[in-house]
């Protein structure tokens, strides 16, 4: 077994770097309950880790996000 201190998972060269998580998102009692990414930039949130190659919100605006 081979694990080291910066962890064993390398970020995807293609992610989204506005895009955060996966964050820990809990039920009403505060238990785990899934997890979830978010976007910075619209803060845009979703279950869906296919956030993290890129918002759909912010990547399909027309003229850009900053336009
Ligand atoms: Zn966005």
């Amino acid at each position: 077994m081979h694990t080291s201190p910066e962890g064993d998972r390398p970020a995807p060269a293609d992610r989204d770097p506005h895009v955060t998580g996966p964050h820990a998102g809990y039920d009403r009692y505060g238990r785990f309950d899934h997890y979830y990414y978010r976007c910075e930039r619209c803060g845009l949130e979703s279950t869906d880790p296919a956030l993290v190659r890129g918002c759909p919100r912010c990547g399909d605006a027309p003229g850009g996000p900053d336009a």
